[in-house]
Parts: C-alpha cells; sequence; structure tokens
C-alpha cells in the first residue's frame, strides 16, 4: 500500500539557477510548473517527503526555501545531505526519510531527474522510481532503469493513484 511520496528538490520540484556558484539561500528558485498543485493534491492523500543533496544548506534553510515558494505546507518531512553527511544515491538518505514518514521502501514511490541519485538510490531499496525528465533538452547522464519516465509533475498523481489500488476499477 502506498504511503508516502519521497520528491528530489533541485530541477525536481524547483527549478535551480546553475550560472553562478549558489547555495540555496542565494539561489533565484522557481518552482516547477504544477508543483504546488501536485504537491497539494497528492498531500491529501499520501506523506510527502523531500530528500535532496545540499552542499551548504541545511534543513532550516531548505524548509524557508520551501516556505517562499508555497511548497512548504504540503510536505512532511525534508533530509538533506548537509544534515546526514552523505549524498544519495545512499542508502541512508532514503532511509531517513521514511524513518521520519513511518513508512517501509515498499510503501514509497521516488521522484527525481538524477539516474543515479535519484533512481539508482530508490531501486536499491525496492522503492518504486520515477525519473522526471522535464524538457526535450534535457538528457540523463544515462540510461536509465527506472520504473516510470514522466515528463510533467502532474503525472505523479496518476501513478500514485494505480499504485495506491484506487485508480482501478474492475469489472465481472
Ligand atoms: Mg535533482
Amino acid at each position: 500500500m502506498l504511503k508516502v511520496i519521497l520528491f528530489d528538490l533541485g530541477d525536481t520540484l524547483i527549478q535551480e539557477r546553475v550560472d553562478d556558484v549558489i547555495t540555496l539561500d542565494a539561489m533565484t528558485l522557481h518552482a516547477h510548473p504544477y508543483a504546488r498543485a501536485v504537491l497539494k493534491q497528492l498531500s491529501s492523500r499520501y506523506r510527502i517527503g523531500v530528500v535532496t543533496d545540499t552542499e551548504t544548506s541545511f534543513e532550516p534553510s531548505v524548509r524557508a526555501a520551501l516556505c517562499n515558494l508555497g511548497l512548504a505546507p504540503f510536505i512532511s518531512a525534508v533530509v538533506t545531505s548537509a544534515d546526514l553527511g552523505v549524498t544519495k544515491p545512499n542508502r541512508a538518505m532514503f532511509l531517513e526519510v521514511l524513518r521520519r514518514l513511518g513508512a517501509k521502501p515498499s510503501e514509497a514511490i521516488m521522484v527525481g531527474n538524477d539516474p543515479e541519485r535519484d533512481i539508482q538510490g530508490a531501486r536499491q531499496l525496492g522503492i518504486i522510481s520515477v525519473l522526471y525528465r522535464p524538457s526535450k533538452y534535457y538528457r540523463p547522464a544515462a540510461e536509465s532503469d527506472a520504473d516510470y519516465v514522466i515528463d510533467g509533475l502532474e503525472q505523479v498523481i496518476e501513478i500514485a493513484d494505480r499504485l495506491g489500488g484506487c485508480g482501478e476499477v474492475t469489472e465481472d
């Protein structure tokens, strides 16, 4: 039974400006299209966690950024690599966010844009993986073995509802 949905942050829920040396605090951040609407809808049925690799930004900075973008009300847990001392795909990142959300790997899906950090990281624990490829110009560094590939965040809702067992109607 699906209980939680985990999201990467950079270039998944938010668009990062990559032309400067940046920290999350100083970045010019924008939420991806539909990010707020998708999180709002999902959070009524599933708990939402963010699991993000940050260089210098700890949880309070990330939460402040999420707050400024209007995303914070829908997110129950935020795990950063700066706080944990390891980065994705290290399994500790995923286990920690699941621990905080009170869920097992089999009760989660992970949505992210990085085939190694997000997708392989999730798959090693048996978490269902969703690769987000937001633009036709974006090419993953490697072919991905993600369970699903999407090009719009709104597609997470359909996947979640299908896995959650609420979207199927059987006729006999
Ligand atoms: Mg990312």
